[in-house]
């Protein structure tokens, strides 16, 4: 059966190859995207999460094209590093605005639809980081473990509506988010890791797939490591 799906930030990343793994399955795809052209084969809807009224926008495009949301994946997520001392408010502020905040805005309006139709799957990429803590991105740090609470607590709200909420936490993905770190700083990473790489997004796009699917039926308030062991214990 086909299922409207959206993926936020689909358009390249972690976010594209979960995109391509739903529509490879059959099911409808909607992805935002900011600027540029999106890729070919989903429904691309311009979007920033940051803004209520754009968010507003896509809901209705794709409820038009594809019907009502029935599986959310909140992928869409930025960095903005910086020592404390540093770390200005913007450089805080901007970076809760998208990764928590812009969550909270595509969450709240697809629940519309997953209440009338009794049913839901919503899936919040979140990172080991929120778990772990990393020096110098306190600010993205904070932002990806407030994704835990807020999704298990509407886990709770939700859960007798049929509604699931989980959380998936990828470790060191290979992405352009990534391709910013210097070879040292990725070989430190690496040795921290048990299985000693990187994961592809393909990798992280399994699980997101899995805890949208029947088998995942019993599965809500979860937080799924595809860390390849770096969080072991958080
Ligand atoms: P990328 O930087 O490759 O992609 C980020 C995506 O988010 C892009 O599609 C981007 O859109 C979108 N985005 C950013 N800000 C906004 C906004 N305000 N409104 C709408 N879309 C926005 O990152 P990844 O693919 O690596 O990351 C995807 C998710 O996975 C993020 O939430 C990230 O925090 C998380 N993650 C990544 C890890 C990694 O190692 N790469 C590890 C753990 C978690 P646009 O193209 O328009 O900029």
């Amino acid at each position: 059966m086909s299922r409207s799906v959206l993926v936020t930030g689909g358009n390249r990343g972690i976010g594209l190859a979960i995109a391509r793994a739903f529509a490879d399955a059959g099911d409808k795809v909607a992805i935002t995207y900011r600027s540029g052209e999106p890729p070919a084969g989903f429904l691309a809807v311009k979007c920033d999460i940051t803004d209520a009224e754009q968010v507003e926008q896509a809901y209705k495009e794709i409820e038009e094209r594809h019907g009502p949301v029935e599986i959310l994946i909140a992928n869409a997520g930025v960095t903005k590093d910086q020592l404390l001392m540093r770390m200005s408010e913007e450089d805080f502020t901007s970076v809760i605005d998208t990764n928590l905040t812009g969550t909270f805005r595509v969450v709240k309006r697809a629940n519309r639809g997953m209440l009338r139709a009794k049913k839901g799957r919503v899936v919040l990429i979140s990172s080991v980081v929120g778990l772990l803590g990393s020096a110098g991105q306190a600010n993205y740090a904070a932002s990806k473990a407030a994704l835990v609470g807020f999704a298990r607590s509407l886990a709770r709200e939700l859960g007798s509506r049929n509604i699931t909420f989980n959380v998936v936490a990828p470790g060191f993905v290979d992405t352009d988010m990534t391709k910013a770190l210097t070879d040292e700083q990725r070989a430190g990473i690496v040795s921290q890791v048990p299985l000693g790489r990187y994961a592809e997004p393909e990798e992280v796009a399994a699980a997101v797939k899995f805890l949208a699917s029947d088998d995942a039926s019993y599965i809500t308030g979860a937080v799924i490591p595809v860390d390849g062991g770096l969080g072991m214990g958080h």
